[in-house]
Parts: structure tokens; C-alpha cells; sequence
């Protein structure tokens, strides 16, 4: 049988079939681990079963993509929750994410959440022209949703943000029976006090799957790792306008005279913080690769 792993947690695999909703739950394949190969949830395996629950994972199809913190793979889209309210956004993680995103061929999806509360349009005004989606939304009063809605349609996204951001609200609001999903796989772990700090996927109809994923402190670093620091300035969209009009070929947009790119963070038409982020994100990289 084939089908899709929705949720992993302490060795056991929970796979969605192809053919119906019930979930199996898999152990692994001992070659799996011989071989240095996690299955992750977001994977199309192939499975034996063993009785009308259970099975065992027999092979993982080829991904499209994989992540490793959160793990997680075949993703279309990142849908991003921040907020201007309690909790603040901080720039660099939005920045960070996207950068990452981009790099692995997914659409990036900004959701600037709690648009019902008083707050100040920082991230709007910084987000709204830099080349991704961005989608005001209120878990509390439902603004935005069917326009965020309409955008993952038919598409495999990530909802990540930090904790407090209202991921699960705005999940609760778009898919009311996620939580009667995570029942059902609470109900056969039969722990269900762990589950909610895993990864876990919802398959919310129209062939549109939302991945959760715990607290955004798993996202590190290491997911940036593979990005060389020279094409780091194509995956900031905002700075394309400017990044082949610099007095020098190989400006790398830091401090050079007659970087195109600078003085578009002059004139105001990139946002400073947009700067910031890519210089830290540059050294970081640069750092990196030195090490090796
Ligand atoms: P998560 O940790 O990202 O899953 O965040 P939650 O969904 O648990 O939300 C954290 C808190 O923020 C809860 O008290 C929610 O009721 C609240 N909250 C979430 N979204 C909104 C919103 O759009 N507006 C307001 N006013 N509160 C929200
Ligand atoms: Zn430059």
C-alpha cells in the first residue's frame, strides 16, 4: 500500500493511505537506519500491513524536498504566523525562513496575525513589497482566513512561527476537526501528552495539507547551511531591482562604494531591517563555509 506519513513520534510512524483516511501505524524497516535514512512526516512511502492498524514501512518515494528541523519533506509552500502584537516578530527570523524557503523551490506565505489587536504596522510596511505573499489575519475575528485559505489551496504548506502566535487558533479555525485527528492519534499512542510538541500533518480537503510544527526554536541554522553566501542576494527579491547595477560585478552589498543595493536602502525603497538581516545572514554563511 502506499500513503503518507502525517505524524512521527518515538520510532512509530503514522501513514495516511491512499485509499482511505484510516491511519496505520509503522515501524520502520531495519535498513532504514542502516542506511542513515529517517523517514520524516510529509514522506510517500510504501507499507506491508500487518493487520488493519499496523505495518511496516517499506520504502520512502523520491522527495521533492526535505528539512531538517522541523523534519519534514515534499513541502509546496511556509506558511509563516508573526505578529505585530505580544508576541513581536523579530525581522531576522521572517527573513530567515524565507531565505530558506526559497532556496528549496517553496512558496513563502507571510501571515501577519492578530490584525485585532491595537499595534503599529511595522511589518506590514517592511513585508509588503519584498516579492512574497503577505496576508493580514485575525484568529479572533476570522479576517484573512479564506484568503490564506484560498492560497494554500491544493498545496502541502508549513505553519511555522514562533510559540503564542496563534498557529493552533488559526489551524482550529480552518480545520475544526484537527483537533479530532490529533485525538484519534493520541488514542493509539496512547500518551497523548507528547503530541502536541510533535510534528503532524492535516489533511484539510481539496488535496490541501497543513504541516504544524512545534515552537520555531527548531528552526536553526543548519537549515541555511547549504546556501553558498554569493547567491544569497537572489533569494532576497527586494534587492533584484538593483543587484547587477553596482559599481562593482562582485559586490557582495555590504559597505562597497556605489552599491546599488545600499543606496536603495538610502532612498528608503528596500527596508533597512531587510539589509540587516541579509548582512547577518551574509557573515553567518561566510563564517560557515570558513570553517569547513
Ligand atoms: P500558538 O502557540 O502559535 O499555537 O498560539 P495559539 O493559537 O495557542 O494562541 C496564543 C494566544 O493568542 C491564545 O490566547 C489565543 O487566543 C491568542 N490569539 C491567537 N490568534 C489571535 C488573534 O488573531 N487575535 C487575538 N486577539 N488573539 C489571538
Ligand atoms: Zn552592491
Amino acid at each position: 500500500m502506499r500513503g503518507q506519513i502525517v505524524k512521527s513520534l518515538s520510532g512509530f510512524f503514522y501513514v495516511r493511505p491512499d485509499t482511505n483516511h484510516t491511519l496505520f501505524s509503522c515501524r520502520a524497516r531495519g535498513k532504514f537506519k542502516a542506511d542513515g535514512i529517517v523517514p520524516v512526516v510529509g514522506d510517500y512511502v510504501s507499507f506491508t500491513e500487518l493487520d488493519r492498524e499496523n505495518g511496516v514501512i517499506e520504502e520512502i518515494l523520491p522527495r521533492k524536498n526535505a528539512f531538517i528541523r522541523p523534519a519534514v519533506a515534499n513541502i509546496d509552500c511556509f506558511v509563516f504566523i508573526a505578529s505585530d502584537s505580544l508576541p513581536v516578530t523579530d525581522p531576522f527570523l521572517i527573513d530567515r525562513v524565507s531565505v530558506i524557503a526559497e532556496k528549496n523551490g517553496c512558496s513563502f506565505i507571510l501571515c501577519i496575525n492578530k490584525s485585532d489587536l491595537p499595534h503599529e504596522e511595522r511589518l506590514y510596511s517592511i513585508y509588503r513589497n519584498v516579492g512574497f505573499r503577505v496576508i493580514v489575519t485575525s484568529a479572533m475575528t476570522g479576517d484573512g482566513l479564506p484568503e490564506l485559505k484560498e492560497a494554500i489551496h491544493g498545496k502541502v504548506g508549513v505553519f511555522t512561527g514562533n510559540s503564542g502566535i496563534g498557529k493552533s487558533s488559526i489551524l482550529n479555525r480552518l480545520f475544526p476537526e484537527a483537533a479530532a485527528e490529533t485525538a484519534e492519534i493520541s488514542l493509539k499512542l496512547n500518551r497523548g501528552k507528547h503530541t502536541t510538541r510533535a510534528v503532524q500533518s492535516y489533511d484539510i480537503g481539496n488535496e490541501t495539507v497543513i504541516i504544524d510544527t512545534p515552537g520555531f526554536s527548531s528552526f536553526d541554522v543548519g537549515m541555511v547551511e547549504s546556501i553558498e553566501p554569493d547567491e544569497l542576494d537572489g533569494l532576497f527579491a527586494d534587492f533584484s531591482p538593483y543587484t547587477g547595477k553596482c559599481r562593482f560585478s562582485d559586490c557582495h552589498h555590504l559597505n562597497e562604494p556605489g552599491c546599488a543595493v545600499l543606496d536603495a536602502v538610502q532612498r528608503g525603497e528596500i527596508a533597512p531591517s531587510r539589509h540587516e538581516s541579509y548582512t547577518k545572514l551574509y557573515e553567518l554563511l561566510k563564517k560557515n563555509k570558513n570553517s569547513y
